[in-house]
């Protein structure tokens, strides 16, 4: 079986958030369950030629090989993604995002014509993938290179769906007609995710419980009529996580590898971290951690509400994170005024891998959450998490019982600040009965989030919808 795994960022090349991870280590993982697979992806300046080791195949491409020999295509074309960032620059969207992902889409597609690699399934990956189902059930319907190769739309986030005036049609070369309720429009807008999910052959999101949430009104984001109408085509497969990069043993920024049967060297990455951060070094004290884009979806607002509280109790707490300004002021101000506290405005891989291992608690108190990374690598981390019951996190995380000591995270189910501040005082507590903790951090590191069951999942879908 041939798949052609189309996704605007890939990790190691380029990444902004979850869906970069998921694209660089399920098409391995394919490739192991037998599976003939490609990656394309936009060349952005950030895809250095040297670094990635690109090999030109002609004008509009390069090519190399990620995991063990997974060809990965990049679409060269320097006036759209020989730029800073991938999607936006300061906080604001390219103007021309419209264009430039028309362009992949076209180009993606028009590239596997001219290298003979015909798909069975073309795998579809959030807004920047939409066209590609809706030009092959359109322009490309009669060409015959095209015909019979089917399509999956995965959702990875329901928040983000490529909104365009409805004034730039005319640059997707589509024709008026699919500007309607039946085809791309949305509120007055081109909505291209909508396409991806009228058109694609099946559906998919990450997530079983993000699968059912997203046909409400409260997740659907205005797209859960369509969903709902869609709903005997829309599966969830979790995500997996790559335990090469995310194992404590392997991991070189640590100043001490461990696992579950090792958790001692746990405390040293504790201790390095609290002496890295100027916070006071002492193993006992409870480091609270988060790593997160900084957007509502994450939960800061309930989490601003009452970090105050949670940083007066004897706790430390450090973040790393980037995006929304309203929340760099906000934690700018809790940094200045709490000495226990340690803030890092910015994306940083190698402090995140630190925070990861030093840390004793992760939160995640998201409003919604497709599936979630974060919460999946603290977890082989032995660092626990601390979650709101919503999508991949209800799906990952299981309350922790005192009376059973069953469960490896901690979970609350309101939105609400209150909520939240009691699941951390209870983490608290049971952080303070050392045995049971150190159990729970066993337990937490021996669970197992790999890829092997879920791109059989995906294997499974892609031979269901084949022709
Ligand atoms: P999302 O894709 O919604 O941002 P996920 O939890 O699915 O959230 O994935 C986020 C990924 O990005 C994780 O691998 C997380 O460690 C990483 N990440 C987020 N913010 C930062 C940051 N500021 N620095 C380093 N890594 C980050």
């Amino acid at each position: 079986m041939k798949i052609l795994f189309c996704s605007s960022e890939v990790v190691p090349f380029a990444k902004t958030g979850g869906l970069a991870d998921v694209a660089g280590t399920l098409p391995p993982a394919l490739k192991i369950a037998g599976v003939e697979v490609k990656i394309v992806m936009p060349r952005y300046k950030c895809v250095d030629v040297k670094k990635f080791k690109l090999k030109k195949l002609d004008n509009e491409t390069y090519s190399t090989t990620l995991g063990k020999n997974v060809e990965v295509l990049l679409l060269e074309k320097k006036s759209f993604f020989d730029r800073a960032g991938l999607y936006q620059q300061k906080g604001l969207d390219y103007p021309d995002n419209l264009e430039r992902f028309a362009y992949y889409c076209r180009a993606a597609l028009k590239l596997i014509k001219k290298i003979n690699f015909k798909p069975d399934v073309i795998h579809c990956n959030d807004w920047q993938t939409g066209l590609i189902p809706i030009y092959l059930k359109t322009i490309l319907k009669n060409d015959p290179f095209y015909k019979n190769i089917k399509t999956i739309f995965t959702i990875h986030n329901l928040g983000y769906q490529g909104l365009f005036p409805k004034e730039e049609l005319a640059k997707t070369g589509l024709s008026k007609e699919l500007f309607s309720v039946n085809g791309l429009e949305f509120y007055g807008k081109i909505n291209l995710l909508k396409g991806g999910l009228l058109f694609a052959d099946s559906i998919s999101t990450v997530s079983s419980t993000y699968a059912h949430e997203i046909q409400s009104a409260e997740f659907g984001c205005g797209l859960e009529g369509i969903l709902q109408k869609r709903k005997k085509d829309i599966t969830g497969i979790l995500n997996g996580i790559n335990y090469d990069e995310w194992d404590p043993k392997k991991n070189k920024a640590l100043v001490k590898s461990y696992g579950p049967d090792s958790i001692e060297g746990k405390y040293e990455n504790k201790e390095a971290l609290q002496k890295l951060e100027k916070l006071k070094v002492d193993r006992k004290i409870p480091l609270l951690g988060i790593i997160t884009r900084l957007a509502d979806q994450k939960g800061l607002d309930i989490l601003a509400e009452v970090i105050e509280e949670v940083v007066k109790m004897p706790v430390q707490f450090i973040l790393l994170g980037t995006g929304d300004p309203k929340y760099h002021k906000l934690f700018e101000n809790l940094s200045s005024k709490y000495k226990n506290t340690s803030i890092h405005l910015k994306f940083d891989a190698t402090l995140a891998y630190k925070i990861y291992a030093g840390s004793d608690i992760f939160l995640m108190p998201s409003y919604y959450e497709p599936c979630g990374l974060g919460q999946l690598i603290s977890l082989n981390f032995g660092t626990i998490p601390l979650a709101r019951k919503t999508g991949g996190l209800a799906d990952t995380v299981e309350d922790f019982d005192p009376f059973t000591k069953k469960g490896n995270g901690f979970m609350f189910s309101d939105y609400q600040a209150g909520s939240l501040l009691e699941a951390i005082k209870r983490s608290l507590c049971v952080y303070n009965d050392d045995k049971t903790w150190q159990k729970l951090v066993i337990r937490a590191m021996k669970c197992d989030f790999s890829w092997k069951k879920s791109a059989k999942d995906y294997v499974n879908l892609y031979k269901s919808i084949k022709a």
